[in-house]
């Protein structure tokens, strides 16, 4: 396969989306099933690993080998708050190996433990090959979306990620960012003017605002800020205890530690809450839910948005801290955009619009795709596809949180405030506390409290041979610099040596190091071999099914076929149709065995037929479909 366009990815907490923009036109590309976004779930199972579609829906019956939610664990520790809150709501379990968190599962019969990092590649590799099956070629190269707040270890765990899926990851681009360059794309062909946009992204796990201003093609973030974890799986999760506590009075039971049976309720909510988006009722109906109690109940739209009334009331205050942030007031504000699945709810979009005094709300852009379209545009652009429309497009990203070093007292010095435009570099001289400080050992945070211990430690760095000196003499120039994918280098320097030191991330545990990312390409690589294995044993298998099943028919057709002859055919089909039940994990070789098998009988009988019986026109009518039949499989086993 040649190598084709660069991709963008929208790889979400709960589904992913691919697409590719070529000739100055985005195409959001559908998996093999069809589906324009593909559930962001890796089953394990004792045969085989299953992605997206065919992993959601066995969810049920395989809930502990079941991985979603991979981007909550990404990039973090397992002390993580955030992972300790959400361990309790998941039916797989999160380890901690030598520091590093995993999620652990059984595969093939065997205990494994995968890396957040490999579960996103997993997902990564199923989206890059719906684009190849969609385009034709290899697809080496795209940009990957993350929601505004991840922090700079959460972005190159997932750059890890996609390394490990084979991409070059060519940008990470925020996702309200994504969503506004397509909401742009579309503007500029209309030949608007200077325009603030509010980005209002409801997406399965996280939540963004964010403040755009669009001017002649060029994007500039005025503020950024949001939830990372508020959206519909918290919707879902309302529905589900609502229904545990409706199951107990109905049936004095509890069934919320049986992880099958939560599991099964969950997806059922899910549905049940989409239907409510369109419809003022949906029915759940869950058969033998728990110990043989069949459920059925209804919920309505009035009792979903009660359950859910603080969790969407929640959105509001994120969109008064951007407004604020951005100096604006909400009549400043142009047009106020849709992305994300969630802002399908009724609810949500009426208290949005109740907020900004019943303007109108813009869904040009389909809300679960807006993201990947954008990043799609970005790829084109970052490959040089400046074709009409994309043309003097450019964009300017600002920091989701502020950075700076620990100070005397524990207090944060500020050194790049949030929402400065990135790439960006700012320096700030530094001294010592103490008389003849040889060391001075420097802590990097990001966050908005003034007490250090109150933000998120990045890393340390220790800056050494400092000159004897009095307390406050020395001058340290301390730089912090942020590229294009908002990744940070901090580098200390003494004015007076020239000595420096360089910022290297001592917060290891939450990120892995190049040698495992090589490593797990590696595994990719060989996982690769072994998932074609798999595929040329189900295609051999698939192969003789039909056979016997097109042999069976071309019998029981066959007028020319004497009562015996065709009495041995159906035996011969019966027989391997049987033998398939019992032989769902055979060889490929064995498969093929077995069908070349199946049409010598064949053949045997045609010829017999032909001497004994002398009807050679008539049955070969038969014979040719039956081997036009085999040829065409032939092409699709290729
Ligand atoms: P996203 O990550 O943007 O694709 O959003 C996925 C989330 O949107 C999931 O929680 C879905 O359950 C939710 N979602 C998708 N369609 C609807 C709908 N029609 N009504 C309510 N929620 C929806």
């Amino acid at each position: 396969m040649g190598a084709g366009p660069a991709v963008g990815i929208d790889l979400g907490t709960t589904y992913s989306c691919v697409g590719v923009c070529q000739h100055g036109k985005v195409e959001i590309i559908a998996n093999d099933q069809g589906n324009r976004t593909t559930p962001s779930y890796v089953a394990f199972t004792d045969t085989e690993r299953l992605v997206g579609d065919p992993a959601k829906s066995q969810a049920a019956l395989n809930p502990q080998n079941t991985i979603f939610d991979a981007k909550r664990l990404i990039g973090r520790i397992v002390e993580d708050p955030m992972v300790q809150l959400d361990m309790r709501h998941w039916p797989f379990q999160v380890v901690s190996d030598t520091g590093k968190l995993k999620v652990q599962v059984s595969f093939k019969g065997k205990e494994k433990a995968f890396y957040p990092e490999e579960i996103s590649a997993i997902v990564l590799t199923k989206m890059k090959q719906t684009a190849e099956a969609y385009l034709g070629c290899s697809i080496t190269q795209a940009v990957i979306t993350v929601p505004a707040y991840f922090n700079d270890s959460q972005r190159r765990a997932t750059i890890d990620a996609g390394t490990i899926a084979g991409l070059h990851v060519l940008k990470i681009l925020n996702e309200p960012t994504a969503a506004a360059i397509a909401y742009g794309l579309e503007a500029s062909h209309k030949g608007e003017g200077k325009r603030n946009i509010l980005i209002f992204d409801l997406g399965g796990g996280t939540f963004d605002v964010s403040i755009l201003r669009v001017d002649d093609g060029i994007f500039e973030v005025k503020a950024t800020a949001g939830d990372t974890h508020l959206g519909g799986e918290d919707f879902d999760n309302r529905l589900v205890d609502h229904l545990v506590r409706e199951f107990r009075r109905k049936h004095k039971e509890d069934l919320s530690q049986d992880k099958k049976a939560m599991q099964r309720l969950r997806t059922a909510c899910e549905r049940a809450k989409r239907t409510l988006s369109s419809g003022t009722a949906a029915a759940i109906s869950v058969d033998s839910l728990y110990k043989g109690v069949d459920f059925h109940t209804t919920v309505t739209r009035a009792r979903f948005e009660d359950l859910c009334s603080d969790l969407f009331q929640a959105t509001l205050k994120p969109l008064g801290k951007a407004l604020r942030d951005a100096n604006m007031n909400k009549d400043q504000i142009h047009d106020i955009v849709l992305v994300g699945g969630s802002t399908r709810i009724p609810r949500v979009q009426t208290l949005l619009q109740e907020f900004f005094s019943g303007r109108e709300l813009s869904k040009k852009i389909n809300p679960d795709e807006a993201v990947a379209y954008g990043a799609a545009v970005q790829a084109a652009i970052l490959t040089g596809n400046r074709s009409q429309g994309l043309q003097n497009m450019l964009l300017l990203d600002v920091t989701p949180l502020s950075l700076g070093i620990d100070t005397v007292g524990g207090v944060m010095a500020t050194v790049i405030k949030r929402n400065s435009p990135i790439p960006t570099q700012e320096t700030m001289e530094f001294t010592t506390a103490e008389d003849d400080q040889e060391t001075v050992v420097f802590e990097v945070y990001e966050g908005e409290r003034p007490m250090s211990k109150n933000n998120h430690l990045l890393g340390t760095f220790i800056l050494s041979g400092l000159p004897l000196a009095l307390r406050g003499e020395p001058i340290i120039q301390v730089s912090f610099s942020i590229d294009s994918n908002n990744i940070l280098t901090v580098l200390a320097r003494d004015t007076d040596t020239g000595n420096t030191s360089q910022l290297t991330i001592t917060d290891t545990r939450g990120r892995l190091d190049r040698e495992e990312v090589e490593r797990m390409v590696r595994e990719a690589e060989e996982h690769r071999a072994q998932d074609e294995a798999q595929q040329e044993k189900i295609a051999a298998m698939n192969s003789l099914e039909s056979c016997a099943l097109h042999l069976k028919r071309a019998a029981e057709g066959g007028q020319a076929l004497d009562v015996r002859a065709k009495k041995r055919v159906l035996e011969l089909c019966e027989e391997a149709t049987s033998w398939l039940e019992g032989n769902q994990l055979a060889e490929k070789e064995v498969y093929e065995e077995r069908r070349r098998e199946l049409e010598e009988a064949w053949d045997s009988v045609f010829s017999d037929l032909s001497q004994g019986r002398g009807v050679e026109g008539e049955s070969r009518g038969e014979e040719d479909g039956a081997e036009a039949a085999v040829a065409q499989h032939g092409e699709e086993v290729d």
